[in-house]
């Protein structure tokens, strides 16, 4: 097993079976043996210093209607808000003050009809944080919206692509969505030139040990430059309410494999992952993760933007709470590095 590792390590990928060997046969020492070489090529990349990127979450409206997410269309009990765009650049404000360079924007999918005051949104937040990167995460858009967005001045846009079995994607989303389109956004979001970040949830409803390899090695040719990886967590209304939550140690599994396959890649130790486990978040660093994203929305909208039930954000998790996550940080031996933190291939890179 630890010379799976190991090549894992030097040659950045592994045949098909051998991973499973990896999924399947994963014993305590063996999670520890491989986060602790995942931890070592996080290093080598980014030293002991973690990205931070102000998440800033715009509305929960959704036309969409996934089957484990919280907001999806059906749940009729959802409060349903959209920060203005003013707001949206009071909390941006509040960001820089704090030292954020990143802002991420993530809402439901809105209709094209909300694209021009989306447009409007980033050509503001540019014109005032010249040197701030702006990240999208706002589901699936023609190619014309992406490319709006782009040339208005968003640099990074993130979209999971959940699964890359198109049965399993069949059973975690209505009959309207598919593998296919989700594959065809992603595409068109790395020709319009976006940083691009895609990924899964681990243990998600249906979730086989062969999924998994199907996404890694998606991943594996689709070299994104961030990788999302987090648990699936129930939310009480929605379909998938009785499902178990995914688990912790195949969670952080997964992240290592990846970061052992993406030496620069950027992957966040995600919410969901401290929401599961009380040091969540220090295990996913301790794994390889080298972005963390603290919520920088509105207190009070915050509790109805709801994934998944009891999603962390306060204390370490918000904003406010920079200090506290400086604290944690630093009780594992990382801090905070303030900088912009694009992938290390596209640093030069300018609008
Ligand atoms: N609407 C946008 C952004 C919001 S959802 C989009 O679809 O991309 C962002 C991510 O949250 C999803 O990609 C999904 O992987 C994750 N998510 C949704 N519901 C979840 C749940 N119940 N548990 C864990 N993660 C969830």
């Amino acid at each position: 097993m630890i010379e799976l590792i190991k090549r894992l390590r030097r040659e950045h990928t592994l045949a098909p079976d051998e991973f499973r060997t990896l999924l399947t046969g994963c014993t305590p020492k063996m999670l520890e043996d491989i986060c602790g070489e995942a931890r070592e090529v996080a290093q080598e990349s980014f030293g002991n210093r973690i990205y931070i990127r102000g998440l800033i979450e715009i509305g929960n409206g959704c036309r969409n209607d996934c089957y484990y997410c919280g907001i999806r269309r059906s749940n009729r009990l959802v409060k349903r808000y959209r920060l203005d765009n003013d707001t949206v650049l009071e909390c941006c404000r509040k960001g820089y003050a704090l030292g954020f360079r990143t802002f991420v924007l993530q809402g439901g999918e809105e209709s094209e009809a909300a694209d021009e005051a989306m447009a409007e949104l980033i050509k503001r937040i540019r014109e005032e944080f010249a040197d701030a990167a702006i990240t999208l995460s706002l589901g699936e858009k023609p190619a014309e919206s992406y490319e709006r967005f782009f040339r208005a001045g968003a640099n990074r846009y993130l979209l999971r692509h959940e699964t890359h079995n198109p049965e399993h994607y069949r059973t975690l989303h209505p009959q309207s969505m598919s593998l296919a389109h989700r594959l065809r956004c992603l595409d068109d979001l790395k020709r319009i030139g976006f940083q691009t970040g895609t990924g899964i949830m681990v243990g998600s409803p249906g979730q086989t040990v062969n999924h998994l390899i199907e996404d890694i090695l998606f991943i594996e040719k689709f070299r994104p430059e961030m990788i999302g990886i987090g648990p699936f967590i129930p939310h009480c209304d929605t379909p998938f309410a009785a499902s178990p939550p995914g688990s912790l140690e195949q969670t952080l599994l997964m992240l290592s494999i990846f970061r052992l396959m993406h030496p620069h890649a950027l992957i966040p130790s995600t919410t969901a992952l401290a929401t599961l486990s009380p040091k969540g978040r220090e295990r996913g660093i301790l794994a390889g993760a080298n972005v963390v994203m603290p919520n920088l929305s509105p207190a009070e909208e915050r509790s109805k933007y709801a994934l998944y039930n009891n999603k962390a954000s306060m204390g370490a998790e918000s904003a406010e709470g920079l200090r506290q996550l400086n604290r944690q940080l630093k009780s594992i031996g990382y801090e905070v590095d303030y900088g912009r933190g694009d992938h290390p291939s596209r640093t030069k890179r300018t609008l």
